[in-house]
């Protein structure tokens, strides 16, 4: 979810409180200034009842016509409604109707009380007047008895008005306020916000490396006290990391000049760390093996069953095991001696003397010898050209690329015509890049030599080089066999085929494309593969700009 800005969380709080304040005030203003009004219109409305009884004299005379007329003239001239009642509810006289137009009157309660000798008064809203009415009922009393009630009223025109008044000044008051409270919550919020702010920001640099980031201390008590908390933990942390980096430097650099190789794993056989004498021995690249199982990267049982062997037990363990590339090149060598042992073993044995035998037999040797041959010539090609890369004495200087192409065509061309494949050649005659022609051509001739063996009779095989994204690059596209996805990652490495069988039938060595990675490595250039299976491949080799 969004989260709300600072400001949006300060402005409700502060125009509630803002708003309530006014209201608050505004109320207790206006009930006090209706008390005071009411009080003295209670006083002024007692003090006319007070004349009013006056007029009636201590005797109260039995023919109070004159009293009514008086009450008629009064009462409109000083804008009050002046009743007199009688005990029984009935009305003695009125100033605006007659007494009998009107009905017993002791329902309402303030009479009642004012005949049991006490003043009272109530205010109600006058339906026929729209507006209220306050009324005040004085008993008139005679010789300790109760004579009747003057019942004076007068409508609340004037403290109404001025009330409905007071109360829109308030509403546009706290209205005012509470608009106010805008500009402050979001002054508020900036000036809470900004050494907030500023946090983040050093916190962020501190998470991007920059362990010297402090955060500025601000003005304020608890926002500085955070800064100073955070600058702390920012300096034993850089001073920890530090500590850290250093150590890691100092086992690198023990690591590093070790002749012996060091390898680390997790209890996940995941590789942890490995010092360069281990990768070379293993054939690894330091960085694509770090964080990837063991047995991923180093294809070596006796390998990975001494790893589980060490992870399951307390002791240290010690065990001799032979890598991959010695236990593969024995291997290789391996079967064509035993096999050529065989046969000569067989043929002095007495197969000799069958002729039509010993030639099946010697022609099996010659074509053991000759598998032998090509693995030497294979292994030789490779350990001369790491080691021209480890001297770093390959010569490269700018040739043109089409003579090279070509001659790696002619070397290939008898296998081209004994499989009825035609190799098609595209390259412009100018195009040329820092190579090492020899070398370069034994590349082409195995990339070559592959496409040819691995497609069927009549499908054409093209070379096609040109320039593009400031490298050149020498496409050899087949439309063979393919390779399985799975393969495509290890097809460079020595000795491994997809189908060994396959590869022995047709001469191959398994070694042929780790000279073609050796020898564009050698060109500070790149190999890369794209094949679907069934479909065909397409070697392409990028080398840099002549
Ligand atoms: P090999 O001597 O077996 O050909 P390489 O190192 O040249 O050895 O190639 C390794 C493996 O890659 C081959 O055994 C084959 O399975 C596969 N391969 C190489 N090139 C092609 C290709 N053009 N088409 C299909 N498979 C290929």
């Amino acid at each position: 979810m969004p989260k709300r800005r600072l400001l949006w969380h300060l402005f409700p709080s502060y125009a509630a409180t803002a708003l309530l304040a006014v209201l608050g005030v505004g109320w207790v203003a206006l009930r006090q200034f209706e008390q005071s009004h009411l009080s003295a219109v209670r006083d002024d409305l007692r003090a006319r009842a007070d004349f009013l009884d006056g007029q009636l004299g201590p005797e109260i005379p039995n023919d109070r016509a004159p009293f009514a007329d008086f009450c008629r003239r009064f009462g409109p001239a000083s804008g009050i409604r002046i009743t007199l009642i009688l005990p029984t509810g009935q009305v003695d006289c009125d100033s605006q109707n007659r007494p009998e137009e009107l009905e017993n009157q002791l329902n309402r309660p303030e009479i009642r009380r004012a005949l049991s000798g006490e003043a009272r008064d109530a205010i109600r809203y006058n339906q026929a007047l729209d507006q209220r009415v306050i009324y005040m009922a004085v008993p008139v009393l005679r010789n300790d008895s109760v004579f009747g009630v003057f019942y004076l009223s007068t409508p609340l025109t004037a403290l109404d008005q001025a009330r409905s008044r007071i109360e829109i000044q308030i509403l546009l008051v706290g209205l005012a306020i509470g608009v106010c409270a805008l500009p402050l919550a979001w002054w508020v919020a900036r000036d809470v916000g900004r050494p907030l702010d500023q946090m983040r920001q050093a916190a962020d640099r501190l998470a991007g490396g920059q362990w010297g980031t402090r955060a500025a201390i601000p003005d304020p008590q608890e926002p500085a006290a955070l800064a100073e908390s955070f600058n702390r933990m920012a300096s034993q942390l850089q001073q920890r990391i530090g500590i850290l980096i250093q150590h890691n430097n100092e086992q690198k650099a023990v690591l590093t000049s070790m002749a012996e190789g060091v390898l680390a794993v997790d209890n996940q056989e995941r590789v942890i760390s490995l010092n360069e004498a281990s990768g070379k021995l293993l054939g690894l690249n330091l960085s694509q093996a770090r964080g990837r199982r063991l047995h991923e990267v180093v294809r070596n049982a006796d390998l990975t069953r001494f790893i589980s062997r060490a992870l399951g037990c307390q002791e240290p363990i010690e065990a001799d095991v032979l890598f991959d590339f010695v236990a593969n090149v024995s291997h290789e060598l391996k079967t064509p001696v035993t096999s050529i042992k065989g046969f000569v073993e067989t043929l002095l044995d007495g197969a000799m003397k069958d002729p039509d035998a010993a030639e099946r037999f010697l022609r099996i040797v010659a074509k053991q010898a000759d598998r032998l041959h090509a693995i030497i010539e294979d292994l030789l090609s490779l350990s001369k050209i790491e080691q021209s890369e480890d001297a770093a004495d390959i010569v490269l200087e700018p040739n043109p690329v089409r003579a090279v192409l070509e001659a790696a065509a002619n070397t290939c061309q008898a296998g081209a015509i004994e499989r009825n494949i035609a190799v098609v050649l595209t390259c412009d005659e100018q195009l040329k890049a820092r190579i090492n022609p020899l070398l370069l051509e034994q590349a082409v001739v195995n990339l070559l030599d592959n496409a040819i063996k691995y497609s069927e009779p009549g499908r054409d095989v093209h070379v096609t080089a040109g320039e593009s994204n400031g490298e050149v690059t020498i496409s050899i596209v087949d439309r063979g066999s393919g390779i399985a996805s799975e393969h495509l990652s290890r097809i460079f490495e020595r000795f491994y085929r997809v189908d060994r069988a396959r590869s022995r039938k047709l001469g191959g060595t398994g070694l042929g494309l780790a000279i073609v990675k050796h020898i564009v490595q050698a060109h500070h250039g790149r190999v890369t593969v794209d094949s679907t299976l069934g479909v065909g491949s397409t070697f392409t080799v990028h080398l840099p700009r002549a």
